[in-house]
């Protein structure tokens, strides 16, 4: 990170976390908090299988946002870090480490060995992300962090498992679910709804011989997407009252539906010979399709089915039930098994595949789908139908196939064993306890995640694999199941303690009870099923913390990024749903993608994106949350990450925010630490600004509305400095009651400012906090992050709208002058100003008069706002524009030469000109006052050939002119 350039805002960050570390700014700002006033943030896990990446920031910083605000409420927000340790992500790496390509080589190389190759590998990153959360300033207890794979939370997994059990909402079921051939298992619905990826596959109408009924000889034409499934096919299902006809056609006959026949036929010449509904072919048996399978019982006929459509194919549909639920509930039905051609890795059976590779097609070990063969088996399936005479016809088409979310494997539709959370039982409660949650944004409730729940089908909480919380299942030979709710219930059964729960730990231990011997059975949870229950983990409840959890529980605020509709926020809500019959927590703020600049997503290989520690070490941590909690990424918007708006945002904010505190310092030491008043208008007008801020500010951080709450800061900033501050500058200059009202003002401002900003920019908050209190790192260790909230006072509307009318006269007779081409450097002498109301006061016709640089106006009454403004220069004007004109250009000498306001210095004069010599005898006293010269010495006698010639001696300043 050397090489990075850091800003000065960057530096002070280092200085600001190693003063926050050396006084536990942290630890206070909880533990100072009484225990009787929580405030409860879930943190959903993430794996540490790589580094966080921007995702992972904006939730980390609207994480550390909202608890900051609620902190300095009053609240306590404790704030634990987690770790999700099990599952597909650290077995695939694990996989890879040791070339481990199936289940097969891992049961070779040994679970046991392969767990704990796992339990090594899971916290790799974890040292990297610390780095990283640390450094964006966002505040949790990473030391003490809960992770998914320690026995106290695993034994919580299991309460949860047994209670759903008792309540009878947990079965063992057999469905066709989507399995992923290359990690051997299946996935859960929701897991399958985060990974469809456009595939081209090749559709296949297949023309297959009726044996017998009414249409024996004719062949029935079925179509399919599924090339590969086409050996487990063991009926045809046809609509009972939908229309079919026999179609004639280069000397065969065709049967098809009626609706689909011009369809079908589109290239072929062809003649309709006969029309009759679906119940006449019903009962018809045929020509299996392979011939692998012939004595497979009661298969090979053409039956009624009630969903078969015309909509497209053929009318016809091929059923095969191990791949399809449709097929699978009419296997049942007409009592034909399914038939399972193809194994759990993807691969065809030796039945399919052994005769196949004999006749020259080579499918022998590839599977059926997989990343870079994707369409290989249904090639050799069509060239094989070709060949037989079977092939009608065969088309492409693109459409949205799921694939793995861990391994991007296509997967299978597949009938297979699995356990289940009957879900199903109560989409009207999670609908119901979803009205209570505040959602943000608010149409992810009826929207995304409330429809998500309305269609909510039974969940598939078991996985095929081995690093989890094994489910806590132990059967008997004859099928009796025996669910453990406790670590302390399975020592008891066993007879000895029981010292990890992880399945290589207690796969083979067995129990007896009523004389039935128990064996568990292999299979692991769903890592969902596991963050999901991280309320009640973390704390391990119910063993341990039970009072605590009762004041824990629902949370009162949980962030994620939108993807986990379907996957945390559900799973929490499922789970509590299903013990406590209510809501797992209050608030919820949905962030969005942080996409590259070029729109798309973020790749490491296509090297779109600038490394976030880079940018942080850049422009500052508090420049990059800024950045991100002012898009609508906190509103589940998808924004393009552009380095410039961090860029941005450290000109326009941080700067300008630094510049008005230095402004302050510098005349701080004349600060007599007054209270403020409103007495004069330009005090009177920021503070009420400053209040409407705040207002706007509490009430949106109220509402988890973060944008909305970050832009009214940047719109203050710009206030206070391109207004209140640039319009106070002479206010300064003399000692007196305006200079210390104004001193007061402005120290009260930029305090009450620095807790406003703590949520968003702790650092810079903490920066200007400490500066104004005048106690810059003194070792005593305050902080503003142990101040309490401000409160807003009632806001001095009139004087907003006083200051508003000022800056749009403003804004007029800018626009008039810069069309006459008058620089606002040339003093005019008077302005006709027309208002609504006819009345200024004096106090805010100064202030524009100041900033316009007009020496007189008159007010009047008019229907709207007009000016008229005198253009005629005058001698005197000129001579007073030349006088401001030299002023300028000598406080820009002075800042060169890197005078300070302490700084006095001798103007030296020099001109041939009469003019000069007047404009000075009329101006000397404001020019030395505006220069801080102690004294001007006009040398007429010097020549010079030069218009302007200056030089800095010591604290002379000469000046030729
Ligand atoms: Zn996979």
């Amino acid at each position: 990170m050397s090489e990075v350039l850091r800003s000065l805002q960057s530096a002070q960050e280092h200085e600001v976390l190693a003063y926050w570390e050396r006084h536990k700014i942290f630890e206070r700002s909880v533990n100072d908090r009484p225990e009787s006033r929580p405030y409860t943030f879930y943190d959903g896990p993430p794996f540490a299988t790589g580094l966080p990446h921007y995702g992972h920031i904006v939730a980390s910083v609207i994480k550390d946002v909202v608890p900051r605000y609620w902190t300095m409420k009053g609240y306590r927000v404790e704030r634990r870090w987690g770790w999700d340790c099990h599952g597909l992500p650290i077995e695939n790496i694990v996989e890879k480490k040791f070339d481990l390509k199936s289940k097969k080589d891992i049961l070779e190389y040994g679970v046991g060995k392969f767990n704990e190759s796992c339990e090594a590998q899971v916290l790799e990153y974890a040292e990297d992300w610390k780095t990283v959360i640390r450094r964006l300033g966002r505040w949790v207890d990473m030391d003490n962090a809960y992770r998914t794979m320690d026995v106290p939370f695993m034994e919580s997994i299991w309460w949860v498992f047994r209670n759903l059990w008792d309540k009878g909402l947990i079965y063992e079921g057999y469905k066709p679910m989507h399995m992923c051939p290359r990690c051997e298992t299946t996935l859960s619905n929701f897991e399958v709804a985060q990974g469809y990826l456009d595939v081209t596959d090749i559709t296949t109408t297949v023309a297959v011989e009726l044996t017998s009924g009414s249409y024996a000889g004719a062949k029935a034409l079925i179509w399919t997407t599924t090339p590969w499934t086409l050996p487990g096919n063991v009926l045809l299902a046809v609509g009972a009252d939908m229309e079919y006809c026999l179609v004639e056609s280069a000397g065969e006959k065709y049967v098809v539906s009626k609706s689909r026949v011009e369809h079908v036929f589109k290239d072929q010449d062809h003649k309709l010979v006969e029309t009759f509904i679906g119940n006449k072919l019903s009962e018809s048996t045929y020509d299996p399709i392979f011939p692998y399978f012939l004595d497979h019982a009661n298969a090979f006929r053409v039956v009624a089915a009630d969903f078969v459509s015309d909509d497209s194919g053929t009318g016809i549909v091929h059923i095969a039930p191990a791949f399809g639920e449709d097929d699978m509930v009419l296997g049942e039905a007409e009592n034909v098994k399914p038939l399972f051609h193809v194994k759990m890795n993807g691969q065809f059976v030796p039945e399919v595949a052994d005769p196949l590779e004999a006749e020259g097609y080579k499918v022998t070990g590839v599977p059926m789908k997989a990343k870079g063969t994707y369409s290989d088996v249904d090639i050799q399936i069509i060239k094989w139908l070709a060949h037989k005479g079977k092939l009608f016809a065969k088309e492409k088409v693109v459409h949205s196939y799921p694939h793995c979310w861990r391994c991007d494997t296509p997967l299978l539709n597949y009938t297979a064993s699995s356990w289940f959370v009957k879900v199903s039982s109560m989409n009207d409660e999670l609908v119901k306890n979803n009205e209570s949650i505040n959602w943000v944004p608010d149409n992810m409730k009826q929207g995304r995640f409330g429809k998500w729940l309305e269609g909510a089908r039974d969940w598939a909480i078991s996985r095929s694999r081995f690093w989890g919380t094994p489910l806590p299942v132990w059967k008997s030979e004859d099928g009796h199941v025996y669910v453990i709710g406790s670590k302390a219930e399975l020592e008891k059964l066993v007879g000895h303690e029981v010292k990890d729960l992880h399945k290589h730990v207690i796969d083979n231990l067995t129990f007896t009870v009523d004389g039935r011997e128990y064996k568990r059975i292999p299979e692991v949870l769903d890592c969902w099923f596991e963050s999901g229950s991280m309320p009640y983990s973390q704390l391990h409840y119910p063993f341990e913390n039970q009072a605590g959890f009762a004041k824990k529980f629902p949370a009162e605020f949980i962030a994620e990024g939108q993807d986990q509709t379907r996957g945390w926020f559900y799973t929490l809500h499922v789970l509590a749903n299903s013990l406590f019959g209510k809501p797992a927590f209050k608030n919820v703020i949905v962030n969005g993608t942080v996409l590259a600049e070029d729109g798309k997503k973020m790749s490491k290989r296509l090297n779109n994106y600038p490394d976030p520690m880079m940018v942080m070490e850049k422009y500052g941590a508090d420049a990059v949350r800024y950045y991100l909690m002012s898009t609508p990424v906190v509103h589940a918007g998808d924004i393009r990450f552009a380095e410039s708006g961090v860029d941005e945002v450290g000109k326009k904010f941080i700067t300008i925010l630094r510049n008005c505190l230095s402004f302050y310092k510098l005349y701080a030491e004349h600060d007599d630490g007054r209270e403020p008043n409103e007495k004069h208008v330009l005090d009177a007008w920021i503070l009420a600004r400053l209040h409407q801020t705040l207002e706007t500010e509490t009430q949106t951080l109220e509402a988890y509305e973060l944008a909305d709450s970050a832009r009214v800061l940047q719109s203050f900033v710009t206030d206070l400095s391109t207004w209140y501050v640039r319009r106070s500058r002479d206010r300064m200059k003399t000692a007196g009651e305006d200079r210390a009202e104004a001193l007061a003002t402005l120290r009260t401002v930029l305090g009450t400012f620095s807790k406003m900003l703590a949520p968003f920019m702790p650092f810079l908050a903490e920066v200007v906090y400490q500066e104004i209190n005048k106690k810059p790192w003194d070792g005593k260790g305050e902080s503003v992050h142990l101040a309490s909230w401000p409160e807003a006072a009632k806001v001095n509307k009139k004087s907003l709208e006083a200051m508003g009318e000022v800056r749009a006269i403003v804004s007029r007779i800018m626009e008039v002058r810069d069309q006459a081409g008058k620089a606002v450097k040339q003093v005019l002498g008077h302005v006709t100003i027309v208002t609504p109301s006819g009345k200024l006061s004096k106090a805010l016709l100064a202030v524009i008069l100041d900033e316009v640089n007009v020496k007189q106006a008159t007010v009047e009454k008019g229907s709207e706002l007009t000016v008229e403004l005198d253009l005629t220069l005058t001698p005197e004007l000129v001579r007073e524009g030349m006088a401001r004109e030299l002023t300028r250009r000598v406080n820009g000498l002075r800042k060169d030469a890197g005078l300070t306001i302490a700084d006095r210095i001798v103007l030296k004069v020099w001109s041939k000109s009469d003019e000069v010599q007047t404009m000075f005898k009329e101006h000397a006293k404001d020019i030395a006052a505006d220069t801080l010269a102690s004294k001007i010495d006009f040398a007429p006698g010097i020549d010079t050939t030069k218009q302007l010639e200056f030089r800095v001696a010591e604290q002379d300043i000469w000046i030729g002119f």
